[in-house]
Formats: C-alpha cells, sequence, structure tokens
C-alpha cells in the first residue's frame, strides 16, 4: 500500500487548559493510501506541528510504501533524519508521532486488525489504571485503586496541603491503593527530600517530574536518597535518543514516554526495550488513550495506565469517538482495527 496524500488539522477545543496547550495542543493527521483506507493519527505541536506536516511532511511521504510494522520503522527513520536540522526534540517529533500513529492506524485497518495485534507480543486482556487529577472522591466512585495529585511547590507552607491530600487518597482508595504525584518541575532537591519525609508515613508508588528534564543527574541523585520510593519522568523526553540519556543518568524508575509526543508507537518500541534493559519500568504518559494503550497491551509496558478523569461534572472536548472507557479502575483495547477510534471531525 502506498502513501498518496498525508494532512493535519489543529482541532477547535473548547476546554484546553491555557496557557501553552491553547495553541500547541493536540494535532490530528490524517493519511490516505491507494488500497483506499485512511489513517488516523493524533500528534503534539499544535499549529507549530500541523505547519510542520502539511509544509514539509506531506510532500516527502507520498508514494512511500507502508506494508509493514518494519516499513514503518523505515519512514520514521527517514522523517527524523529530514528533520534533524529543525527537529530532534520538541515540536518537530511531536509531528512525527501523529504520523507514525496514523501509519500504524492505516496499517491495522488493512490488516484487519488492532495496532495490539500487529505488534507480537502477548496482549494484557485488561489493564489497571490510575486517575490524574484532584477529585478524589468521584475516582473512587468511579471504582479507582490509584491516584495521581498534582502538587505545586510554594514554599514549607504547601506540605501540609499534600500530606491532606495524600492521606485522603489512602483512605478513600484503601490499603491497596496506589498513590502518587506529579509536582510538574516545581519542586527543586531540599523540597523533594522535605516531601519525601513528610509523606513517608502515607507510602507514596512515586513522585513525577520534581526537577526539570534538563537535571537529569541531580533527579538521580534524589532517586537513590528516596527508595524504596519510584521517580517518575520522561513526558517531556522524545526519541529513544532522548531516553538514552535517561537510562545513563540512572534516573528514573518508572519511564513516562507520551506515545503522541515521543515518536508514536515506532519510538515507545525502542524506548521499552531500552528500559528493559535499564530495568526501569514503562508507564506511558495518558497510557490510557488509544494509542499509549495498545503500547501497554502489546508490550513490556507495565500494567498500568493514566487516565484523566477531571472533576464530577466538569466538561471535556470529545475529540475521539470509539475510544474506549474505564470501567471499575479498569480498561480494555477495543478490538476494532487500528486504534479502533475516529476524530469527531465537527471539531476540525
Ligand atoms: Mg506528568
Amino acid at each position: 500500500m502506498k502513501i498518496t496524500s498525508v494532512s493535519a488539522v489543529y482541532p477547535n477545543y473548547k476546554h484546553t487548559v491555557p496557557s501553552w496547550r491553547t495553541h500547541l495542543w493536540q494535532i490530528v493527521v490524517r493519511v490516505e493510501t491507494d488500497v483506499g483506507q485512511t489513517g488516523w493519527g493524533y500528534g503534539g505541536g499544535g499549529k507549530a506541528a500541523v505547519e510542520i506536516i502539511n509544509g514539509h511532511f506531506a510532500e516527502i511521504l507520498v508514494g512511500k510504501q507502508v506494508n509493514s510494522i518494519s516499513d514503518i520503522s523505515d519512514v520514521w527513520d527517514f522523517l527524523y533524519s529530514e528533520s534533524i536540522p529543525y527537529g530532534r526534540k520538541g515540536v518537530a517529533i511531536m509531528a512525527l508521532s501523529g504520523v507514525d500513529l496514523a501509519l500504524y492506524d492505516v496499517l491495522g485497518k488493512a490488516e484487519a486488525k488492532p495496532v495490539a495485534g500487529l505488534l507480537d507480543h502477548k496482549i494484557k486482556p485488561r489493564i489497571r489504571c490510575y486517575a490524574t487529577g484532584t477529585d478524589t472522591d468521584y475516582y473512587a466512585e468511579l471504582g479507582f485503586t490509584a491516584q495521581k495529585m498534582p502538587h505545586r511547590w510554594t514554599g514549607d507552607d504547601s506540605i501540609l496541603g499534600a500530606v491532606n491530600v495524600a492521606e485522603k487518597a489512602r483512605a478513600a482508595l484503601g490499603s491497596e491503593a496506589e498513590v502518587m504525584f506529579d509536582v510538574y518541575m516545581s519542586w527543586n532537591s531540599e523540597a523533594t527530600l522535605k516531601m519525601h519525609d513528610a509523606l513517608k508515613h502515607v507510602g507514596i508508588h512515586w513522585y513525577e517530574d520534581v526537577l526539570t528534564p534538563d537535571d537529569l543527574r541531580e533527579i538521580g541523585n534524589l532517586r537513590r536518597q528516596i527508595r524504596p520510593v519510584n521517580m517518575a519522568g520522561g513526558e517531556h523526553e522524545f526519541t529513544a535518543h532522548g531516553f538514552a540519556q535517561i537510562a545513563r543518568a540512572q534516573a528514573y524508575d518508572i519511564w513516562q514516554p507520551d506515545i503522541t509526543w515521543c515518536g508514536g508507537i515506532t519510538a515507545g518500541l525502542r524506548v521499552v526495550e531500552m528500559a528493559k534493559e535499564a530495568k526501569a519500568e514503562v508507564v506511558p504518559h495518558r497510557g490510557g488513550e488509544p494509542w499509549g494503550l495498545h503500547l501497554i497491551a502489546a508490550s513490556d509496558c507495565a500494567d498500568f495506565a493514566e487516565l484523566l478523569p477531571g472533576v464530577r461534572g466538569g466538561g471535556t472536548d470529545d475529540l475521539w469517538i470509539g475510544a474506549p472507557e474505564p470501567v471499575n479502575g479498569y480498561i480494555e483495547i477495543s478490538d476494532e482495527p487500528g486504534f479502533g477510534v475516529t476524530p469527531n471531525e465537527e471539531m476540525f
């Protein structure tokens, strides 16, 4: 099957979080082929990534053959190499992710298999989910047994608030529950050790993004000091080249590539292989969405998928039709060919 056209669009969102997400949130990629199958992909990088795809990638992709996973891997290497002058990380790789996922989707459709079925691996029938957000009671009612809470360091006075929400989550979700914190690069080394000390009695599963991803060596130092609590990160890293630096620094116990940002399933598979060697677990960022979920289901990723259920009664943009919903804190991939989802084109 030959690629006949590639295009990207930035959906008209009503519920993105300010400020970078207003302009640089997720894009939809469409790939057409000469056998009449259409592939849909999901990438990051917003309007800038749309420009990269429509202005550069589209032109050099037409005519490429895509008949196997190995062909997709070759296309990936080609796009990576062609975009090196302005790429390697960030928006260009977010754009490449969308193309890679559209190619996986169309290959799955051509072979009448879900994407997980294209990967040569035993498939996990259902995957445990964790809820990222603040509405503990709502998540408990939905059946989640794991919650990751945001925390922003604003000084010693922000310690007590974190202890309160962690204790509440432990009480509401149970003694077997996993309780995690995502601090979005707002802590420093001192704050990390203070928080670790204050939260010891709750039993935290991981701390995520304690420092910026440019500080891998210090994150690795902190990792050794907070054991057996896990250090997590990686949503702001790109491709296996980027994760090789994480491996060298021994920065994280839990690697969190975002499959719609880090280079798609192709990069995800390479990162999972590297993590095995580094003895790290892979828990993809937003792994409960179809793109991460198919990788989790059919690879050595941990049995743990992130969902963002928001808060009770909150609004969302329903961009993808057919995405599986969690039931009692677990989620299953659909059996539909490809990723099993189509975009709501009314948002284009
Ligand atoms: Mg995060």
